[in-house]
């Protein structure tokens, strides 16, 4: 999925204006690359009817950097399909807690069992009472006893000769007598949904009442993953999911369609073999994962915080009126660095692709100290006022500044330029104003 996200990504990122088109092609782009990682295709369609509102409406178009403002949309978009933060787990209003644990065989649901119950001491400093309630497979008891062992955990079992809602009942006696607060019940899985596990599934439910059911999706298995967590929930009302083996799903297609098939939160995710490899859901990340793009991410974030739209506003007026002075690029430039490396920043600040002299000429960084130090030394009319400089005052700044008179000299003259161009640009976009930032 990334992968296919990342050239799209790259292309719009750094567009000064974007047009319906662009926003067309980005949005076929995403489409398939969300079918490619089997997103049920219905969750798609929404998705990117979304995207598409959104994308041409004005929170886009009257930003400054049009082309992060739609990937940041389909980001916010994918963040909002898996749901918001909820790794909350149940508290009974009576001790213990019950939660139950369901899903296919192979799913996870022992080795989640051990990791809840992990999660329950170290971050709740609760002590679960583990129950062994797959009869049907000679190993399962044996294994959630192995992990019991492992994390010095009670496990309680009867064999494989009681009915596991029997079992159910028993443990939670137990748990009381031995004031363990919560029980996690593992119960047994299919390899297919079957009518005969559904209706041991239910009994169970029925009988214990539990406070959580956890449904355990084995994310590796794409769209069929989303079948069955849809056919659990109907039959069982899960209250959340448990999404196990992320570590090795790169696509992430059943974490983005989980939700808006069930409509039940993801609560946690299962994230290696290991019971220290589970970790609370979070959607954000997820989606960040998804598109690949972290460091796009970190830039945006960049430039939200750093370039003020009001400044940027008020400066495109300057340049509109060519009033622009030595002051407003002192400050620009200030912006500038402290955002970091700027070939990164070219992208994003607005317009600056199409001024390409503009960056080969004066944005390099070494140069760059110079500059500010050339314009620190000139006053205030100066700097308003570049003009008024006569041979003796460029002399005086090029000392002052540690430079040389030429490199004054350059400097007033690429500013000249700069403001001509700047004018030039404000001057084709008249007419337009409102849609879209160009400078
Ligand atoms: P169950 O049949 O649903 O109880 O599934 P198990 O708990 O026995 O797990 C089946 C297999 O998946 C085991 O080999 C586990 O080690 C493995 N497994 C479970 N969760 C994860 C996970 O989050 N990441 C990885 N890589 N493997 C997992
Ligand atoms: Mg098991």
């Amino acid at each position: 999925l990334a992968d296919r996200l990342q050239g799209t990504i790259k292309k719009i990122t750094g567009k000064g204006k974007v047009s319906e088109q662009d926003v067309k092609e980005m949005a076929r782009e995403v489409r398939l690359a969300l079918l490619e990682a089997d997103v049920n295709f219905k969750v798609v369609k929404d998705l990117i009817n979304r995207i598409k509102e959104r994308a041409v409406g004005q929170e886009v178009m009257e930003s400054l950097t049009p082309g992060q403002q739609v990937i940041k949309v389909v980001r916010e978009e994918l963040t909002t399909l898996m749901g918001g933060e909820q790794s909350k787990i149940a508290v009974a209003d009576r001790a213990p807690t019950v939660i139950m644990m369901v899903g296919l065989q192979g799913a996870g649901k022992t080795t989640t069992t051990g990791k809840l119950a992990n999660h329950l001491r170290k971050k709740h400093n609760r002590s679960p009472l583990l129950v062994a309630a797959d009869i049907y497979r000679p190993a399962a008891i044996n294994q959630l006893e192995t992990l019991g062992e492992q994390l010095d955990m009670p496990v309680f079992s009867m064999g494989n000769d009681v009915n596991p809602v029997d079992i159910a009942k028993k443990a939670i006696e137990q748990a009381k007598a031995e004031h363990n607060d919560y029980v996690i019940i593992d119960t047994a899985g299919r390899l297919h949904i079957d009518n005969e596990l559904m209706d041991e599934l239910q009994q169970i439910k029925s009988s214990v009442k539990p406070d959580e059911t956890f449904l355990v999706v084995d994310s590796m298995t794409g769209q069929d993953a989303i079948n069955v967590a849809d056919s659990f929930n109907e039959q069982l009302d899960v209250s959340g999911v448990v999404l196990t083996k992320l570590d090795g799903d790169t696509r992430g297609g059943a974490a983005l369609s989980i939700k808006a098939v069930t409509d039940k939160p993801i609560k946690f995710a299962g994230v290696g073999e290991k019971t220290d490899d589970f970790e609370a859901f979070h959607p954000e990340r997820m989606a960040s994962r998804i598109l690949g793009m972290g460091d796009v991410l970190s830039l945006i974030e960049k430039a939200e915080t750093n370039v003020d739209e009001k400044q940027a506003k008020e400066l495109e007026t300057k340049m509109r009126n060519a009033s622009f002075t030595f002051d407003d690029f002192l400050e620009q430039m200030g912006q500038v660095k402290n955002m970091g490396p700027l070939d990164d920043l070219m992208a994003m600040i607005p317009g600056a692709g199409k001024m390409k002299g503009l960056k080969n000429a004066q944005l390099d960084e070494k140069q760059l100290v110079h500059v500010e130090a050339i314009i620190q030394s000139m006053t205030k009319k100066e700097r308003q006022e570049p003009s008024i400089m006569n041979a003796s005052r460029k002399k005086r700044i090029a000392k002052g500044s540690g430079t040389s008179v030429s490199q004054v000299n350059r400097l007033l003259k690429q500013f000249e330029e700069m403001k001509k161009m700047m004018k030039q640009m404000t001057g084709t976009q008249k007419g337009k104003k409102g849609k879209g930032m160009n400078l």
